[in-house]
């Protein structure tokens, strides 16, 4: 063990060692190799050189991970630290410890991924009672001397000892304004020595150098198992094991004067993406100052009147360092008497508008390409490019924090329950459903609704689910109290009634002031730019999950090519039908069911059509009726109470009520998503199946330019059940002359785990398969969706069971291997076979790539999804393509995951 390699000059690493030198050390070590270790000119030419990056060293994560488990540094380190400081000292020219003109050194935290904030940093390590006098006459700057050890002793107490940041910021408010000035940088030198007495009071401030190294190191490593940086990686998933990596490097001054400085950069702006440079910077001033806010920063801009030399430089290293990383880059630097040194760069995180705005421009500027480009982009982050939101800095005030459920802003009248809101959203009224929890009866509510609001349940709450399916914004587990009999919600004591405006932020995750402003979305030249090339690169097609010709129009302006999934149950919701179909159950025998699915044909032709015209030319695949029938009827408990009352009250209803009654207790089941439903209805009502074939073909010969009609039996579990609804498709679809394979196709969602199994044999009967994997995830992990998110999810998340809901991104190893095993089977016995997924995940970017992998044809997701879905979509064959055969396993289940 003792030989092994603890401790790397920044000279030694490269970008590509983050998981051993930290996202720090390694950014850190790759501007040492780019910008040259060797000292440079400034851009003037003048003869002061050096070098761009202070040099240093770092220790790598694994010691921490050591440190982590074992409690003490592990062997070798102390040796190998000692060492590497004399190396620097070298370098440096100056010594650790010295007197006179001492070394001085950072040591700075830095994980594999950036934690902002969670970890600690200390400056000015070395100096001590004797060296401050020493670098007080070598520098002849007796004030700068004194501001570096007043930090040096404030931050060892605060960040070793674990003393309170505020009795530091106390005294230091209490010396400004006995010595009347404004801010830290104009304290004189006598008051910061008197700081400085007066801090080492508050502790144990060591003298000895080394001995401030060896605790500010371990007190580094502490920083990783610290409350705080604990529960940030919970919030971020981010494993507890990975360590913190230490860097411990040369110090340079922005505290020196009027020629110093120090500021943070991004080499474009980091809002809009436009190519100036933004920033902040302070004169006089060292590490956090300019976040801190003891000041307030100046603009980058002016760093050009301020020091134009050193901002002439830093505009050129950004540009450097774009080039580098490909990527748009957030650094952070100091201007010490002139010069300017990099301490810190990395990719810059940014809002989708910005990372859009840079992919197109650094195409054109020649800097990437559209592959790189699109690399860039985080596809989740585009939701936020697809919905309406507010006007941050007009009447936006958060009245509550909720579950940032389905992205986008939404204001209108609360109504409490999904009646009220198809009925006033029909009226034309902007409404939002207020519920503590949602069910599929109130799904009506939903498209009536322009957002809603819960107070329970979380990011897979089927109120989330289904408001992000529909491009809904939602909040959920909102801070808000609900009564549904009082038809009143409560918001920190101010109560609001049904009709009174509320707004909701689903971006965000709050209830807001419902006076902010809406900003509308709309899809700019920019990113359909980026999405034109990722037309280009992607393999998978992008279908819509829709069920209007609304819908369906939105999202071919939205890019989709075709309809993987038209749910047929939503036609038979609505007012004008809900009659029918329930006289249709109601029938006693198949010709009364007969007699009332002749009434519901025509509308739902008229319904195929409108769909079709809007995909004219395109596929459609239509899913004949899925769910159990009893969600046409009216709620059991409800009716019984209903039926009691009016046996009581003898009403001239009784008998039609009792006779409804008993046919609601009839169909009633214990587990109806496990029950009749899917083929399973179509085998027992073969004539529901038969009036929708017919509606199809009718609609589709009435339409000038007929789509592909794709017709899709659910829940197939058993080879014969496929068999037998074909031969009715067929022998229906014979009576309109249309001839399977040409006019039409017949295929199975596959969404329970025996059809994976028995893939092959189900492929005999099926031009294609479309996965429908949120059934696939319910039956295979034996989740109920609607039950598990709000009991145990969260918690399985807290305890690393799981890292996302299944619901949320495909279970790769477990559900995904279904759906793997399922296309490869299914290819084998047909290689011809159409492979398509239409549950949620289409629109999830990790699954698309997962699916892209797996070698379906087709994702299929609802329209708000469908340019994320075309960017992830390119995003996994350009990753494919850069990484080769390394991941490229097919649809046979035989490589990794
Ligand atoms: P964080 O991860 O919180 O940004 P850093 O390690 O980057 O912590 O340190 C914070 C700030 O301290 C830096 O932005 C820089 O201004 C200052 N700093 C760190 N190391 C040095 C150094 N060697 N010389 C001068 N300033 C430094
Ligand atoms: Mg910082
Ligand atoms: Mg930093």
């Amino acid at each position: 063990m003792s030989d092994h390699k603890w401790v790397y000059d920044f000279a030694e690493g490269s970008k590509d060692m983050r998981e051993l030198l930290g996202g720090k050390g390694a950014n850190v070590a790759e501007m040492t190799r780019v910008l040259g270790a060797e000292p440079k000119a400034p851009p003037s030419g003048a003869a002061d050189r050096h070098p761009i990056v202070p040099a240093g060293f770092t220790i790598t994560t694994e010691a921490c991970v050591v440190y982590m488990r074992s409690g003490h540094e592990p062997e070798g380190l102390d040796d190998q630290v000692a060492d590497a400081m004399r190396r620097l000292e070298k370098t440096a020219g100056k010594v650790f410890g010295d007197d006179e003109d001492p070394l001085l050194v950072s040591v700075r935290s830095g994980a594999r991924e950036s934690m902002p904030g969670m970890l600690d940093t200390i400056l000015n390590v070395g100096l001590n009672d004797r060296a401050v006098e020493g670098l007080s006459r070598a520098t002849d700057n007796e004030r700068f001397a004194w501001d570096s050890y007043r930090r040096l002793v404030q931050m060892f107490g605060n960040v070793v000892h674990g003393v309170g940041g505020d009795r530091f910021e106390g005294a230091i408010a209490r010396a400004k304004q006995d010595a009347g000035v404004k801010t830290d940088a104009e304290l004189p030198v006598e008051v910061l020595q008197k700081l400085v007495e007066e801090f080492k009071g508050f502790y144990e401030f060591p003298q000895d150098p080394q001995e401030q190294l060896r605790q500010a190191i371990r007190a580094v490593f502490d920083s990783w198992t610290g409350e705080r940086a604990v529960s940030y990686r919970r919030i971020n998933r981010i494993p507890d094991d990975w360590g913190t990596a230490v860097n411990v490097q040369q110090m340079v001054f922005g505290n020196k004067g009027d020629t110093s400085a120090t500021g943070v950069a991004f080499s474009r702006d980091e809002v809009t993406g436009a190519p100036e440079p933004s920033g902040d910077f302070l004169v006089n001033a060292q590490g956090e100052d300019v976040v801190s806010g003891v000041r307030t920063p100046r603009d980058i801009s002016e760093l050009a009147e301020v020091m134009p030399e050193g901002h002439k430089q830093l505009m050129e290293i950004m540009r450097t360092l774009e080039a580098e990383y490909k990527d748009m880059q957030d650094v952070e630097f100091t201007i010490e008497e002139g010069r300017l040194y990099m301490l810190q760069t990395r990719n810059a995180k940014r809002p989708a508008q910005a990372a859009v705005r840079f992919a197109v421009d650094a195409v054109e500027e020649g800097l990437l390409t559209r592959e790189e480009a699109l690399r860039t982009i985080d596809a989740y982050s585009l939701d936020a490019l697809l919905h309406p939101t507010f006007d941050r800095s007009d009447g936006y005030q958060v009245l509550a924090r909720g579950v940032a459920a389905s992205p986008g802003a939404a204001v209108g009248a609360i109504v409490f329950n999904a009646g009220d809101a198809v009925m006033q959203g029909q009226a034309g009224k902007n409404v939002i459903l207020v519920r503590p929890f949602t069910e599929a009866d109130d799904v009506a509510g939903f498209h009536a609704a322009k957002g809603i609001l819960t107070s329970e349940g979380g990011k897979a709450s089927h109120a989330a689910l289904v408001a992000r399916g529909m491009g809904v914004p939602a909040v959920t587990g909102a801070a808000v109290a609900i009564d549904l009999d009082a038809g009143a919600m409560t918001i920190g004591g101010r109560v609001f009634k049904a009709g009174d405006e509320i707004a909701i932020d689903g971006s965000e995750g709050a209830v807001v002031e419902p006076g902010a402003r809406l900003i509308e979305p709309e899809i700019d030249e920019r990113f359909d730019t980026v999405l034109e090339w990722a037309d280009e690169l992607r393999r998978l097609g992008v279908r819509v999950n829709a069920d209007t010709p609304h819908d369906a129009e939105r999202a071919r302006e939205l890019g989709a090519e075709g309809i993987g999934l038209c749910r047929t149950e939503h036609m038979f919701m609505a007012e004008d039908r809900q009659p029918k179909m329930r006289a249709m159950i109601m029938a006693d025998d198949r010709e009364g069911r007969r007699a009332a699915l002749r009434e519901l044909l025509p509308l739902q032709q008229e319904d195929f059509v409108g769909l079709f015209e809007a995909m004219r030319g395109l596929p459609v695949t239509i899913r004949l009726l899925d769910p159990p029938l009893h969600e046409f009827l009216p709620n059991l408990p409800e009716l019984r109470a209903h039926v009691e009352r009016a046996r009581i009250e003898q009403t001239d209803d009784l008998e039609e009520l009792e006779k409804l009654l008993a046919r609601v207790e009839e169909i009633h089941e214990g587990n109806p998503m496990l029950g009749t439903r899917g083929v399973r209805l179509g085998i027992l009502y073969p004539e529901i199946y038969e009036m929708q074939v017919h509606a199809i073909m009718r609609a589709a010969k009435a339409v000038d330019e007929p789509p592909h009609p794709e017709i899709m039996i659910p829940l197939v579990a058993y080879e014969h059940e496929l068999e037998i609804a074909r031969e009715l498709v067929v022998s229906v679809a014979g009576e309109h002359d249309m001839r399977e394979g040409e006019d039409y196709t017949v295929g199975t969602m596959i969404e329970l785990p025996r059809a994976c199994f028995i893939a092959n044999l189900i492929a005999r009967h099926a031009d294609f398969f479309s996965f429908g994997t949120n059934d696939l995830t319910q039956t295979a992990i034996g989740f109920s969706r609607d039950d598990v998110e709000s009991k145990f999810i969260p918690t399985y998340i807290d305890d690393k069971i799981i890292d996302r809901s299944p619901f949320e991104t495909i279970d790769a190893p477990g559900v995904g291997w279904l759906v793997r095993l399922a296309a490869w089977v299914g290819r084998e016995a047909d290689p011809g076979l159409k492979l398509g997924i239409c549950g949620e995940h289409g629109g999830d970017p990790d699954s698309v790539a997962f699916f892209h992998r797996a070698g379906l044809d087709y994702v299929s997701c609802s329209p708000f999804r469908i340019p994320i879905a075309r960017i992830a979509a390119a995003q996994a064959a350009i990753d494919d393509r850069i990484v080769g055969g390394a991941l490229g396993w097919s649809a046979a289940p035989d490589g990794g995951t």
